[in-house]
Parts: C-alpha cells; sequence; structure tokens
C-alpha cells in the first residue's frame, strides 16, 4: 500500500453513525479527527486501535486525521519516543500529511487562557503540597475541603502565576488550579490542577517554559485550536468529559470539538500498559522496546507482522463501549490468514539429522523446480536441490514409532515432499544411544504421488533439505510472553506470570538454498513449520536469523 492510498476500515461502528449524522444534519461540513500519543514511550497493539479508528474515520469520510503529540510533561518525554510513534504510524499505513501538531506549539495560548481565567476568578495559585491537595480532595462520598489559598486575589493570583512562570519557584512548591467546585460528585471537577512547575528541559520547545500545563487542560483546547471535529479517546476519560467541557465554556474560545469514548483494547496473555512494558525492558525480562514477543508496534513488526494484518485485526475486533477482552489468537489468526496468501514456501529443517540415501548416485545432484505458493502460479517457481545426503526433521523419525506416528521409523517408509518416497534401513548411533545419522533407500519411480512402485500408498509427508545444499540458519521460535490469560490482574505480580519458554534458539537449523540471498522484508512459510521472516537487525550481523511470526495452526486452543 502507498501512503495515498489509505486504509479506510470496511466495518461500520458506533463512532461512524454520530459522524454519519453529524454530517447529514449539517452540523459539521468534514471531519477532523487526531491521534494524540503522549511520547513517554512507545506504541502498543492498543494504540494501534486507535490509530485506525482515528485514522479509519477521517479516510472513510474523506476528512483528515492530525498526529498530535500530546507533550505535557518534559520529565518523561524524549524525542526517541517521537520518532518512534511517527515511525510506528507511517508503518501501519496510516499519513498524517501536514498535519503534524504538538500540544506543546500552544503553550503560549494556553498561559494566555490561564491568564484569563485567573482574570475571571476562576483560577488560583494554591500553595499546598501535592499530597495536602489530595488530602483535601475529599472522597467519593464526602466533598473536599476548600483551600486557604483558594480566595487569593486576582492582583495576587496574576502575580504569583507570573512569577511561577518565570521560574522564581522549585518544582512542586505552587501549582495552578481552576477555582470549581469542591463538593462536586465528579472528583474531576474538584478544583483540578491546571500548572505545575517543572525545570526541565522539554523535547520539543527546548527549555523556554518553567512551567507546564496539565493534559486537562491542553487536550480540548488543543483539539479547538486544530478545528477537531470528533475528540476520539478512550473510556477511562469519560470522566474527565465535564472538564474538558467546563474549559470550553468558560475560556473566550469560539470552536467547539466534542468528546466521544470507546473501549480500550484488552489482549490476553500480554500487559499493555506503559509502564510494565518499561518494567519488562528495564529489567531486562524482555531484550528491549522491539522484542519480538512484545505488544509494541516495534516488536510485533521486527517480530514479522505484517501493518495489513494489524489493521485487519482493528477491524475484526470492532469499535464499542463496553470493557471487553480480546483473545490474543484472533491477532495471531489475522497475520496468518495474511502470509497464507502471501508467503511463499520454502523448506527448512530446524533440528536437523542427517540421512544418506544409500542406493543414491554419489556424485548426482537434480533440480526440482517448484512452485513457490501451492495456489498461486504468478508467485512463481524455484530450484531445490536433490542429492544422496539431505537434512530431514529429528520429530519426523521415531525409532521406536508410538501409535498413529506416519512419518519415519526403521523399516517404514514416507515421501519427502516434492520428491522420492524413502524407506529407513538402519540406523547410526553415537556412544550415548542416541541417533547420529539415518540410512535409507529412495525409489526411483516415486517421484510424482504418493504410491510405492507396487502401489501402496504412503502416509506419511515430511520436508527435507540438500545436505550439500543447505545454508546454516539461528531459528527463534517465539511464543507467548505470558502463561496465563490475564497477567495483569492486579494484586498478583504480573511478572510471575511470564512464560519461561516464551522464546526458543535453534542454532543449526538447515534452509534451502534459495534462502541465502533472501531479503530482509519477504515473510516465508517453513512448509509444516510455521511463518518466519528474518530478523532485520541481527540477521545482517549475525549470518541468517529468522523470527518466527507464527505456528501453522493455534497450537494453545490445545492447552
Ligand atoms: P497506556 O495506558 O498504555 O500507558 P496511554 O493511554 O497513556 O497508554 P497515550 O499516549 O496517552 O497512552 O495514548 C494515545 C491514545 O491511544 C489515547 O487516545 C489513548 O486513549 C489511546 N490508547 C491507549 N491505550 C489504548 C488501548 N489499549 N486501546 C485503545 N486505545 C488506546
Ligand atoms: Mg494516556
Amino acid at each position: 500500500m502507498t501512503t495515498n492510498e489509505q486504509s479506510v476500515s470496511t466495518t461500520n461502528n458506533f463512532l461512524r453513525t454520530i459522524i454519519d449524522e453529524d454530517l447529514k444534519s449539517g452540523k459539521h461540513s468534514g471531519v477532523v479527527t487526531r491521534f494524540p500519543p503522549e511520547p513517554n514511550g512507545y506504541l502498543h497493539i492498543g494504540h494501534a486501535k486507535s490509530i485506525c479508528i482515528n485514522f479509519g474515520l477521517a479516510n472513510y469520510f474523506g476528512g483528515r486525521c492530525h498526529l498530535r503529540f500530546d507533550d505535557t510533561n518534559p520529565a518523561k518525554e524524549e524525542q526517541e519516543y517521537i520518532d518512534s510513534i511517527k515511525g510506528s504510524v507511517s508503518w501501519l499505513g496510516f499519513d498524517w500529511g501536514t498535519h503534524l501538531y504538538y500540544a506543546s506549539d500552544n503553550f503560549e495560548q494556553l498561559y494566555l487562557w490561564a491568564e484569563y481565567l485567573i482574570e475571571q476568578g476562576k483560577a488560583y495559585v494554591e500553595d499546598l503540597n501535592a499530597e495536602q491537595i489530595r488530602a483535601n480532595r475529599g472522597t467519593l462520598t464526602e466533598a473536599g475541603t476548600e483551600s486557604p489559598f483558594r480566595n487569593r486575589t486576582v492582583a495576587e493570583n496574576i502575580e504569583l502565576f507570573r512569577r511561577m512562570k518565570s521560574g522564581e519557584f522549585p518544582d512542586g512548591s505552587r501549582v495552578l488550579r481552576a477555582k470549581i467546585d469542591m463538593a462536586s460528585p465528579n472528583m474531576n471537577m474538584r478544583d483540578p490542577v491546571l500548572y505545575r512547575i517543572i525545570h526541565a528541559p522539554h523535547p520539543h520547545v527546548g527549555d523556554k517554559w518553567k512551567i507546564y500545563p496539565m493534559y486537562d487542560f491542553a487536550h480540548g483546547q488543543t483539539d479547538a485550536i486544530e478545528g477537531i471535529t470528533h475528540s476520539i479517546c478512550t473510556l477511562e476519560f469519560e470522566s474527565h468529559k465535564p472538564l474538558y467541557e467546563w474549559f470550553l465554556d468558560n475560556l473566550p474560545i469560539p470552536y467547539r470539538p466534542r468528546q466521544y469514548e470507546f473501549a480500550r483494547l484488552n489482549l490476553t496473555y500480554t500487559v499493555m500498559s506503559k509502564r510494565k512494558l518499561q518494567e519488562l525492558v528495564q529489567l531486562k525480562l524482555v531484550n528491549g522496546w522491539d522484542d519480538p514477543r512484545l505488544p509494541t508496534l516495534e516488536g510485533l513488526r521486527r517480530r514479522g507482522y505484517t501493518p495489513a494484518s494489524i489493521r485487519d485485526f482493528c477491524d475484526q475486533i470492532g469499535v464499542g463501549r463496553s470493557d471487553s477482552w480480546i483473545d490474543v489468537s484472533i491477532l495471531e489468526e489475522s497475520v496468518r490468514s495474511d502470509l497464507n496468501e502471501s508467503a511463499p514456501r520454502v523448506m527448512a529443517v530446524l533440528k536437523p539429522i542427517k540421512v544418506t540415501i544409500k542406493n543414491y548416485p554419489d556424485d548426482l545432484v537434480e533440480d526440482f523446480e517448484i512452485a513457490n505458493h501451492p495456489q498461486k502460479p504468478e508467485m512463481g517457481i524455484r530450484t531445490v536441490h536433490f542429492s544422496r545426503e539431505i537434512w530431514i526433521d529429528r520429530d519426523d523419525f521415531m525409532e521406536i514409532p508410538s501409535k498413529g506416528f506416519h512419518r519415519l521409523t526403521v523399516g517404514g517408509e514416507v515421501k519427502l515432499r516434492f520428491g522420492y518416497i524413502i524407506t529407513c534401513t538402519g540406523v547410526v548411533k553415537n556412544d550415548d544411544g542416541t541417533v547420529s545419522e539415518l540410512h535409507c533407500e529412495y525409489d526411483p519411480a516415486s517421484r510424482e504421488g504418493i504410491h510405492t512402485a507396487d502401489g501402496r500408498k504412503v502416509k506419511g509427508v515430511i520436508h527435507w533439505v540438500s545436505a550439500s545444499h543447505a545454508v546454516t540458519a539461528e531459528v527463534r521460535l517465539f511464543d507467548r510472553l505470558f502463561s496465563d490469560p490475564n497477567p495483569d490482574r492486579g494484586g498478583i505480580d504480573y511478572k510471575q506470570f511470564l512464560n519461561p519458554d516464551s522464546v526458543e534458539i535453534l542454532r543449526d537449523c538447515k534452509v534451502e538454498w534459495s534462502l541465502a540471498d533472501a531479503d530482509l522484508e519477504t515473510r516465508y512459510q517453513f512448509e509444516r513449520t510455521g511463518y518466519f521472516r528474518q530478523d532485520p537487525k541481527d540477521s545482517r550481523t549475525a549470518g541468517l536469523v529468522f523470527n518466527r511470526i507464527a505456528t501453522l495452526r493455534d497450537v494453545w486452543a490445545k492447552k
């Protein structure tokens, strides 16, 4: 997909209905949405839902979606996150065009609006510290207590606020609060903090400011400045909506955006809070923010998820207003069904055991021309070599077969995918009794079909790689990071549910010759094994390294 044909969701939802009505009634003549990340971490699959909703709705209605950094807290924000977020949104296939904004670009205007509220007697400088403010806030059943500083004069408030701005006071010594209602049943309306003192440079506006607006004081006003028609956020902001509207009502802002909430994405077998993701990275329980087991977009991208599969997933889960859990198997299935269509097939032996075909000529090499995709002739063909020594997967052989085992056993026969039927005539063992090599014989007449020369049908078909043509590769088999569907259940340390087998590294895999110069972007189906792509970071330095994106089938469904 190119950036000028952006993705449009095909499924209907309640937000689309609202916008449709607003356009029909003439309330709005066009649609402007925004995706507003705070640049204090990397994006995860939950953010992808929000991105697909905001960009998807704008695209559907021929409007536009802004990328806006909600950068009001320099203590936690970094340029690195800004760059990564931009990269992830583009990678998902969305284009903000010229509409890249920073809440911090409005700091001057927001400051003037704060002074306006002071002049109207609707804001005051608070000298109580954070703990005292909290103690005076009251509870859900009890009203809060008004601050002794609540009735300062306008002149005194202006003077103190300007001195806060000029950097005269240390961090945390004073804040600016709105004067609303300490008895409001909505805690957000009990004189919320508007500005705090932070002596820290800001990643976007440098060290100009010593005071910074709170999220609530910045968000709605920034929506208004940008001309956002539908400000779409997750349900936890529902209780902030009266405050969002209070600012718009009490400031000289002619334009009125509206806030709509939807349920956030909760995904099983993972954690999504930025704080927990950060902790996993910092404690080195994963290898960085782009660890392929993480639900971060950088992680999913590195693992091999396609943007199309993530958009498709977001489409499938829909948009609603009630909190629900989505099983991670739905995400896995969306990448499987995408790659089933698009991934070329190859053969790779992950746990190799050598097979010598005793009756095959020593010096012969046959070239088999094999389709890259069984249903898609347009994907072309490749050459696979066959010779006297091949690798097969250790798991495809059993010396003493269990019931129902239809692959290779001593004296038994098996069909090599695209190749001959072979019969195992003997095993070579190491001193410790483990099998080191298999001796086989092939049936020269059995290249086509699955019948032996005398017409017996062979049940098992296995993959293989010619030993003298194989390329050695490292393969990383990723599995779910947590072994419990809900590790983040509160009360229990989520880290105790980490899956000890979330990655298995196989260093001596044998892959077919055609993969020697595979490019980094191509995703492959390793026949019978799963979907893989080269690790974009380590494949450059460490020879061929493949990441397993997904197994061929849902192996957790059985567990
Ligand atoms: P987290 O809770 O993971 O730390 P956040 O909400 O603090 O994330 P923001 O940068 O503020 O992260 O999020 C940007 C946008 O993405 C917000 O509009 C937020 O509602 C939305 N968003 C965040 N998490 C999810 C989620 N799990 N599902 C859907 N939307 C989400
Ligand atoms: Mg947030």
